[in-house]
């Protein structure tokens, strides 16, 4: 016996198609205000429980040492002591941010762990934003951004220059994702599905032996469709698009997902990067990239990494993927073409 269920997370750009199937118990369990986005997780074992409630400290964890605020954050303190000597830092921190420098460094700087500055003066996913701010201060937040001014002593991490700020936010909840995975696969269970605001990770095959099914929402629709599926199993599948935050001035929309270069919103034509990888946090991150270096340099970077695959929309509703894309993906949407 089986059963279809579409669940549509409230904040994420991807949708879950899944078949639950009798024998082991599918138990789901939903927490908002984690990571600044809904987390979502779905399991299917014998005994579910202490697994989910894990998964949710590990979340609760990351959170508390990487937000950008907060007075447990590790990420604050490095931030508040820029300029002025290292903090140590535990490891998880450390190895999300040295994943993140490894990113900052591939992309020429275009994704870039030190945005803080520049993310905050923007303020965009906060409470009350709603202001374009002027030349004079993204020219000051854009030199205060350089990936290269942080240093890795041991456990210490330092900001070299005061003023400066990391943010882990285009990246963090991918390690989350993986995390969750580790402690699932410790845990023995086969069959998950888990669902970050967007950062999803399809653990296992599905309960019965099939693979996972996952929409691919349609960036110019309000949460209301997906424009196609993609079939995998043991895959990380990250999606960023400018549509989940973003606040509208004069007819214009800012949004979150901002070029160090410019220190604007990034305007390059596109509505999503969907990509497709062995790990989340790899994927968070190349996902916020992707969508910053734009169609042509973003599936060149693509297609020069082993086992990355990426689906870029445009405002235009054309499709553009990476060569692997053509078997994991299938258009659904008519009013997409590839
Ligand atoms: P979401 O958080 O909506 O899933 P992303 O993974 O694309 O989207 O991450 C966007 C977040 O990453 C922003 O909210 C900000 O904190 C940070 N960010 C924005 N632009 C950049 C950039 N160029 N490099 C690194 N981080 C960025
Ligand atoms: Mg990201």
């Amino acid at each position: 016996m089986s059963r279809v269920l579409s669940v549509r997370s409230l904040l994420a750009g991807l949708y879950i198609l899944l078949i639950a199937s009798c024998g082991l118990e599918q138990s789901t369990r939903t927490e908002i205000d984690l990571l600044g986005t809904t987390c979502t997780v779905t399991v299917y074992a014998r005994k579910p429980s202490p697994v989910l409630e894990k998964s949710f400290a590990r979340i609760r964890e990351i959170d508390r040492l990487m937000s950008y605020t907060g007075d447990e954050s590790e990420v604050a303190a490095i931030n508040r002591k820029a300029g002025d000597g290292g903090v140590s830092v535990s490891s998880s921190t450390l190895e999300v941010v040295e994943r993140g420098l490894y990113f900052s460094k591939l992309g020429g700087g275009r994704f870039d762990i030190t945005i803080g500055p520049l993310v905050e003066l923007w303020g965009i996913g906060k409470e009350n934003p709603g202001r374009v701010p002027s030349a004079e201060e993204i020219r000051d937040a854009v030199s205060r951004i350089n990936y290269r001014r942080v240093r890795i002593e041991g456990e210490r991490v330092a900001l070299e220059n005061p003023g400066m700020a990391i943010d882990l936010g285009g990246i963090a909840k991918g390690y989350a994702a993986d995390e969750i995975v580790r402690i699932l696969k410790d845990s023995g269970v086969k069959h998950a599905l888990i669902n970050l605001g967007g950062n999803v990770y399809a653990h296992g095959k599905k309960p019965d032996g099939s693979l996972w099914r996952i929409g691919v929402q349609n960036p110019e629709s309000n949460r209301g469709s997906y424009l196609g599926v993609l079939t995998v199993a043991d895959r990380a599948v990250v999606t960023s698009g400018p549509y989940e935050r973003f606040f509208t001035l004069d007819g214009k929309r800012y949004h979150h997902i901002l070029d160090p270069e410019t220190g604007f919103p990034v305007e390059n034509g596109l509505s999503s990067v969907t990509i497709v990888a062995e790990n989340s946090m790899d994927a968070d991150a190349l996902s916020t990239l992707v969508f910053v270096l734009g169609v042509e340099k973003g599936l060149e970077l693509v297609e020069s990494l082993e086992g990355i695959e990426a689906l870029l929309v445009t405002e235009e509703k054309k499709l553009f993927s990476s060569s692997g894309m053509e078997s994991i993906f299938k258009l659904t949407n008519e009013e997409f073409s590839l």
